[in-house]
C-alpha cells in the first residue's frame, strides 16, 4: 500500500503576533492553509478549511471527494463570514495532496486555491506544481512588472483567488503519479517569500528524513527574516508492506502536531495548530501560548531585545482617514505602543477596496524605505488595476 511518510511544522515567524496558518498531515492526506482577515478571522478560516477538508475526504476518499470537499469548505467559510460580523471578509489559501485509489494503484490528487504552494522533488529535481493565485504573479505573467518590482509591490499580499471570499470558487485540481521515492512539499508563502526554489531544493536533498527537512526549511525562513507565519509539510511516497489498520479506520487519524523539532522558546509561540477544535478552545489555547511567550521574554530579561524588535519595525496603517506609516507593531507589542512616523497625503478613500482590510490590520514592512515605496505604489494602484483589467479581458480560467 502506498502511503505518505510525513513531517509538518508551523511557526509564527519573527514579525507576526498570531499564527494564521493551519496544517494537517497523515498517511493519505496533507493540507496547508494560510488564513487572512482581521481579529480571529484568518485563524478561523484556515482552521475550518483544514478540518472541513479532512472530514470531507474521510467521507469520500477520492479525487472527486477532495475537489467536492474544497468547494463545500469554501461555501461554509463564506456563509460563516457573512453571518458573523467579526469574521466578515475572512478567507484562506488551501493546498492539499491526497493518495486516492486508481485502477493501476494509488495516484495523488492535488487541489490548490491561493498563494500557498506544492512542490515535487523527483530524481533530485524540484518542480513547482502549483500556480500562485496572486495579483503580482499575474502581473509577472503579463510582464507588467519585473521580479524586483514584485518583491516590494503592494499587491504581493493580494490574492486573486481564495477560499471563503465568494460563494463559488475556481479550484485548480489534477492527479499525478505516486512514484515511490518522490517527495512532496506543501508550504505557505512564509517559506517561499524567504527562500528561493534553489534553496528549497538544496534543503530537501540534504535532509533525507522528512522531519529534518521540515525543521531545516523553517529554520532557514526564520534566519532569512521570518516576516510571516511559516508552515511546511514534507511528504515522502513510500510503500508499506502490510496494511495499516489505523489508516483505514475512519476518523482514527489524529491531527499530527508534527515532529515539532523547534526549540522550547519557539514552541510556546506556536498556534494551537489543531483543526477540529471549537473556536473558544482554540482562542484560549492561543492566548495561553501568547502569554507563555510573553512570560518567557520577561523572565529572560529580554527587554533590550524587545525594544529593538519593536522599534525596528514599520507598518502601514490608517490615521484620521489617511494612510500613515507607523513605527512599531500593529496594535502594539507587549506594552509598546506604535508611534506615527509619517502621515502621508494619501486618503484611504483613494485606496483600492481590496487593500483596505490589509491596511486596517496594519501592513508590516521590513524598513521605513520599503514602507514609503509601498505607499507610493498604493497611490498609483487604481491606474494599475484599470490597466491590468483592460489587458486581462481575454483571459478565462481553467479547472
Ligand atoms: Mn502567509
Amino acid at each position: 500500500m502506498t502511503i505518505f511518510r510525513t513531517a509538518s511544522a508551523t511557526d509564527v515567524g519573527n514579525a507576526r503576533a498570531t499564527n494564521q496558518d493551519a496544517v494537517y498531515a497523515n498517511e493519505r492526506l496533507c493540507i496547508v492553509a494560510d488564513g487572512m482577515g482581521g481579529h480571529a478571522g484568518g485563524e478561523v478560516a484556515a482552521q475550518s478549511a483544514v478540518s472541513g477538508l479532512v472530514h470531507a475526504f474521510h467521507a469520500n476518499a477520492s479525487a472527486k471527494g477532495l475537489l467536492a470537499g474544497t468547494r463545500k469548505v469554501n461555501q461554509e467559510i463564506f456563509d460563516r463570514a457573512e453571518e458573523v460580523d467579526e469574521l466578515h471578509g475572512m478567507g484562506t489559501t488551501l493546498v492539499a495532496i491526497a493518495l486516492v485509489p486508481h485502477r493501476s494503484g494509488d495516484r495523488i490528487a492535488l487541489i490548490n486555491v491561493g498563494d500557498s504552494r506544492a512542490y515535487r522533488l523527483e530524481d533530485g529535481e524540484l518542480e513547482r506544481l502549483t500556480e500562485d493565485h496572486s495579483l503580482v504573479e499575474e502581473m509577472l505573467r503579463q510582464e507588467e512588472i519585473t521580479s524586483e518590482e514584485a518583491e516590494v509591490h503592494p499587491y504581493r499580499h493580494v490574492m486573486t483567488r481564495a477560499i471563503g471570499i465568494n460563494d463559488r470558487v475556481e479550484v485548480d485540481n489534477w492527479t499525478l503519479a505516486a512514484n515511490p521515492g518522490s517527495r512532496f512539499l506543501l508550504c505557505s508563502d512564509g517559506l517561499t517569500n524567504e527562500c528561493s526554489d534553489a534553496v528549497i531544493q538544496e534543503i530537501l536533498i540534504a535532509n533525507p528524513e522528512p522531519a529534518d527537512a521540515a525543521y531545516a526549511l523553517i529554520r532557514r525562513a526564520l534566519d532569512h527574516g521570518g516576516n510571516d507565519n511559516i508552515t511546511v509539510v514534507v511528504a515522502d511516497i513510500a510503500v508499506e508492506d502490510k496494511p495499516n489498520p489505523a489508516a483505514s479506520s475512519p476518523l482514527q487519524s489524529r491531527f499530527q502536531r508534527t515532529a515539532d523539532p523547534l526549540p522550547q522558546d519557539r514552541r510556546a509561540r506556536h498556534s494551537a495548530g489543531r483543526a477540529g477544535q471549537r473556536l473558544g478552545e482554540q482562542l484560549v489555547t492561543f492566548r495561553v501560548a501568547l502569554f507563555s511567550f510573553a512570560l518567557v521574554l520577561v523572565l529572560g530579561g529580554a527587554l533590550g531585545f524587545t525594544v529593538w524588535f519593536d522599534k525596528a519595525s514599520y507598518y502601514i496603517g490608517i490615521n484620521h482617514q489617511y494612510v500613515a506609516i507607523f513605527n512599531g507593531r500593529p496594535g502594539g507589542f507587549l506594552w509598546f505602543k506604535p508611534t506615527l512616523a509619517e502621515q502621508t497625503p494619501l486618503k484611504i478613500s483613494a485606496v483600492l477596496p481590496a487593500n483596505l482590510p490589509l491596511i486596517e490590520e496594519g501592513m508590516l514592512e521590513p524598513s521605513y524605505a520599503v514602507a514609503q515605496q509601498i505607499v507610493k505604489n498604493l497611490a498609483n494602484e487604481q491606474a494599475a488595476i484599470a490597466a491590468l483589467n483592460a489587458s486581462n479581458a481575454t483571459g478565462s480560467g481553467n479547472g
